[in-house]
Parts: structure tokens; C-alpha cells; sequence
């Protein structure tokens, strides 16, 4: 059998592509065979190294897998070069990637309110697949922002989930089509920290769209100390 799989150096590993999801019109899931011994918490990010690029530094992609998947899948909205370059990745094709590294979680048991925007998903999906398969009764719920319908990325698999774990539920918004289920206003903290006092709560998705939830949800009350938040990029509109 071919070796699919191999670690370039302590800090490196070049993995094959198994296959490109095209989950919206602007993101895609990268999956990759994950090189054994490799080990993170779900809502870590890792760092790609793409030659075609020039970036030698390479950039982060928050892991969308969970610590026990099989394989490791990144999710990536398509903005720029790089995000482009990865965009046309196919089966069989190499990148490398770095160690997986990153703090964003809310470990513990309390109840979890998660708030995502637009590809700001990735590692919330990692965190809630991680919850629910472990076995945890933690109560989760999960806000989610997108622009139009057809962004929306996971939703098959999040809805899934609600059967497996009453204990997740999951709020859908969209603030740009007015023909959705899902029309309606952009999130705000003061409401969140009201309906859900003494919880958790995971933050991911645009500088603006972070910034402007943890201001709010620190004014009504919410301790610093219980906001995790990981930031994507910065964005002149709106979040997502
Ligand atoms: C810890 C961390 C984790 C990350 N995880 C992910 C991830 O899981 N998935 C992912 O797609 N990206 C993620 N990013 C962002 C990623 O690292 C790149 O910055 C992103 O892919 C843009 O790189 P680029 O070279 O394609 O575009 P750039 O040339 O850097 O940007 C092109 C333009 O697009 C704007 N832009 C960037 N993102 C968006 C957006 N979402 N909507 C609208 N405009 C945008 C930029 O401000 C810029 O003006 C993460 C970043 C960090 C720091």
C-alpha cells in the first residue's frame, strides 16, 4: 500500500487530499488522512503550507474534524489567494500542515452557547461533534449567522445531530435573504446574556462580528472569563 501519509520534520506533515467537499457556494471542506500520533482538542487550528501561494509562512485553518474522526478536514471560505489556492486542492494532491495549536474551547460542564458567522463554524462544529459524541449531557446551544440560505455550512450535519442529543439545540439566522425560515436580525449579546445566564460561551467568526458580541455580552453582565472567542479575519461589512 502506498504511504499516503508522511511527517516532513518535528513540526511538519505532508498529507493527502481524500476529498473536497463543496458545501456553499464560497466553502469547501478539505479532508485529509490524519498522520497517526497526531493529536489535538477539538477547536484547534493548524497552519497550511501551500507552495503555489508564496506564502511561506502559510496561514491558520481552524480544524472542522473532531479529535475522533477518522480523518482531519479543514473548511475554508474562498476570499483571497490563498483561500483560492486551496479551493482547487483535489483527491490525491499534497499540503503540509503544522501541529494543531490554539486555546479555543470552553472545557467544563457548563452549559455551552455557541455563536458562529458564516465560516466562523469550523471549530464550533468541532467543539459541538466533540460534546455530543463523547457522551456529554451538556446543554449546548448553538447561534448561527449567515448572510443567505445557501451559506450555511454544516446544516445537514448539525440537524443530525439534534436527533442523537436532545441537548442541542440550534438557532439559524440569515440577515440577507427575506425569504428565508431564517430571516431575521443580526444577533445581539444583551439578549443572549438574558436568555442564557451562567453558560459558556464560544465565540467565532469576523473581527467586527467578535468584537461587537463580547462588548455586548460583557455590558449585560457575562464575566470576561467566560467568553472564548477565536477570530477569523477582518471584514469592512458584515460578519459571516
Ligand atoms: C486562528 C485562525 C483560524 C482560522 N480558521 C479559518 C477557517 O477555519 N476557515 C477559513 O476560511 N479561514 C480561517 N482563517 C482565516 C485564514 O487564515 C485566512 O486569513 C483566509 O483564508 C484569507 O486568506 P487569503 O489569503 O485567501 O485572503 P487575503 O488575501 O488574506 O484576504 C482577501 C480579502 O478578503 C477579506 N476576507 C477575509 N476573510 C473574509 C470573509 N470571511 N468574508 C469576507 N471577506 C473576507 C480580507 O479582509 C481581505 O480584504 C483563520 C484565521 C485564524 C487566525
Amino acid at each position: 500500500m502506498l504511504m499516503s501519509v508522511s511527517s516532513t520534520s518535528s513540526s511538519r506533515y505532508a498529507l493527502q487530499v481524500h476529498r473536497v467537499i463543496r458545501e456553499s457556494p464560497s466553502v469547501a471542506t478539505i479532508c485529509f488522512e490524519r498522520p497517526s500520533g497526531f493529536r489535538y482538542s477539538a477547536g484547534q487550528y493548524v497552519t497550511v503550507f501551500f507552495d503555489d501561494t508564496g506564502v511561506s509562512e502559510g496561514k491558520a485553518y481552524s480544524l472542522s474534524s473532531h479529535p475522533d474522526d477518522i480523518d482531519l478536514s479543514i473548511t475554508v471560505k474562498k476570499v483571497g489567494l490563498f483561500s483560492g489556492k486551496l479551493h482547487t486542492l483535489k483527491a490525491g494532491d499534497v499540503v503540509e500542515i503544522s501541529p494543531a495549536y490554539g486555546m479555543f474551547n470552553a472545557f467544563g460542564t457548563a452549559p455551552l452557547v455557541a455563536l458562529a458567522a458564516g465560516v466562523g463554524i469550523a471549530p464550533i462544529y468541532s467543539i459541538i461533534c466533540h460534546e455530543v459524541f463523547r457522551g456529554s449531557n451538556r446543554p449546548i446551544r448553538l447561534i448561527y449567522t449567515n448572510t443567505v440560505d445557501e451559506e450555511i455550512v454544516f446544516q445537514d450535519e448539525l440537524d443530525r445531530l439534534t436527533q442523537y442529543a436532545p441537548q442541542l439545540e440550534i438557532q439559524y439566522i440569515v440577515t440577507r435573504q427575506e425569504d428565508s425560515d431564517y430571516f431575521g436580525p443580526r444577533m445581539q449579546g444583551a439578549e443572549i446574556a438574558r436568555a442564557f445566564p451562567d453558560r459558556a460561551v464560544c465565540i467565532c467568526g469576523t473581527v467586527e462580528f467578535v468584537r461587537d458580541l463580547r462588548r455586548q455580552l460583557t455590558l449585560a453582565g457575562i464575566s470576561d472569563d467566560d467568553i472564548m472567542t477565536e477570530v477569523f479575519f477582518k471584514t469592512s461589512g458584515v460578519a459571516g
